[in-house]
């Protein structure tokens, strides 16, 4: 139940603008109503940092099978790497059936859950039965991953993937049937129903995403553009060099003016990881300003090269978070990610605090903080890449929190004045001390309701996915 109104008095709260010191945040039938010094009577919640609470932009729940299974060298493939690596992930995603799918997605969500995230951006393309034949209903795997993250509590954006093809000239193959829509029209159709389905839940929303430029062809991407309408449209791009290879023998072009030259390109598209752009890409990127979702902890587990992130910030490209291939699912991480690659790049420290002007009045005292340019990409860039007024404890925004314990050690002596450095450089999902979604508990105590059954039932897939 949803109480009417709450009043959450807090230590520290992070606000849009500021952070407060011993404030409340007003909470009334599930939206922030004010945020105010705190008074008498206020529910006291301690020794916490009230934040809103952290958005995950990428994920592919599934993917989550795959840890600790990946991280090997097979006799005889010295050549590991990002392709080999999607090798296994395929059959992975083929060993799956309806009830696996469900389990192991609710077990990303609750993980996500525990570390602070209260909206994941779910980048969905595990559609059909293994031998590619639609079921009853085409959106079903669709449906029980929305359901787990529901179940779980969280806030989802389901980013409904269009896949066609292997690459280009190249249908898709035996592995990838699960994926595959016939044409670009049912495609579309698909999409729309499921956003049919979900219109009464306000904490899900539909989202258009051709998987790749490589498994869709130009007529799909330009058939999108003209269908996207107000969604928002996420595609993976440049994440592999060999990608660049072949959209530039296909089309003459790189994969971002391609999606440039498909109307793709603007304010409401994300184009995750963007690891390998050239001054083309960059130039219209600055120009149309699309969100970029970086995945830096999956990035490097798969070799696929450093985001330049510095290059973006400078021109006012907005950086989003994602746990993407779920290795390891932690937003603080992933926050300092994005500045620690680009100091081991440049060689320098503090390097993303030099685009600090692009994003912030100069502050009086000269400092730039480098963690003014992380926090919003767990937050506000997050909530712009999925399109959702999530990410800010602003005046009619869901109350979406996160309670970060000031008591951990990890976070011991923080102050109003370093509180976004500590989380940025030296939080972990272990500093949460509870989440709400539209004012409604989720993690309570650091703990989950259902977080043994969740567990129980994830380990009974594992074990049958190790026996096989
Ligand atoms: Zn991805």
């Amino acid at each position: 139940m949803t109480p009417p109104e709450t009043r959450l008095r807090a230590r520290f709260v992070i606000g849009p603008d500021a952070v407060h010191t011993d404030a409340t945040v007003v909470v009334r039938d599930g939206s922030v109503a004010t945020l105010r010094p705190a008074a008498p009577g206020d529910t006291d919640l301690g020794e916490v940092a009230l934040a809103p609470g952290l958005i995950n932009a990428h994920s592919h729940a599934f993917q989550r099978a795959l840890r600790g299974r990946t991280e090997h060298l097979r006799a005889g493939r010295e050549d590991e790497d990002f392709w080999s690596w999607r090798d296994l992930m395929y059959r992975t995603a083929n060993a799956l059936d309806p009830d696996d799918v469900e389990a192991v997605s609710r077990m990303a969500f609750l993980e996500m859950a525990k570390g602070g995230v209260t909206t994941v951006g779910e980048f969905h393309y595990l559609h059909h039965a293994p031998d590619g034949a639609p079921y009853a209903d085409p959106n079903a795997l669709a449906h029980r991953v929305v359901r787990a993250a529901r179940d779980v509590g969280l806030r989802v954006a389901l980013l409904r993937v269009l896949y066609h093809r292997a690459g280009p000239g190249r249908p898709a193959e035996a592995l990838q049937r699960r994926f595959v829509d016939p044409d670009v029209d049912t495609a579309l159709d698909r999409v729309d129903a499921l956003a049919a389905h979900w219109r009464g839940d306000a904490a899900v929303s539909v989202g258009l995403a051709p998987h790749s430029v490589r498994a869709v062809p130009r007529g799909w991407l330009e058939a999108v553009a003209r269908a996207a309408g107000d969604r928002v449209v996420h595609l993976h791009a440049c994440e592999q060099r060999a990608e660049l290879a072949q959209c530039a023998a296909e089309h003459g072009m790189s994969p971002v003016a391609l999606i440039d030259a498909c109307g793709l390109l603007g304010p409401r598209t994300t184009l995750v990881h963007a690891t390998h752009l050239d001054d083309d890409a960059f130039a219209r990127v600055a120009r149309a300003r699309p969100t970029i979702a970086a995945c830096p902890g999956t990035e490097r587990n798969l070799g696929d090269g450093f985001l330049p992130a510095a290059e973006l910030l400078a021109r006012r490209v907005p950086i989003a978070l994602g746990s993407d291939g779920q290795a390891d699912i932690d937003l603080f991480n992933e926050m300092r990610l994005v500045e620690y690659h680009e100091r081991l790049r440049a060689e320098r420290r503090n390097v993303l605090a030099r685009a600090h002007g692009a994003w912030h009045p100069a502050p009086a005292d000269g400092r730039l903080e480098v963690a003014d340019l992380l926090w919003p990409m767990a937050t506000t860039h997050g909530a712009r890449s999925l399109g959702l007024p999530v990410g800010a404890l602003a005046p009619g925004a869901p109350a979406d929190l996160v309670a970060l314990d000031l008591r951990h050690p990890r976070l011991a002596a923080t102050t109003a004045r370093t509180l976004l450095a500590d989380l940025a450089f030296s939080a972990g999902p272990d500093c949460v001390r509870a989440t709400w979604v539209a004012g409604r508990p989720v993690v309570v105590d650091g703990r989950h309701p259902a977080q043994e059954a969740t567990l129980d039932a994830f380990r009974r897939v594992m074990r049958r996915l190790d026996a096989g």
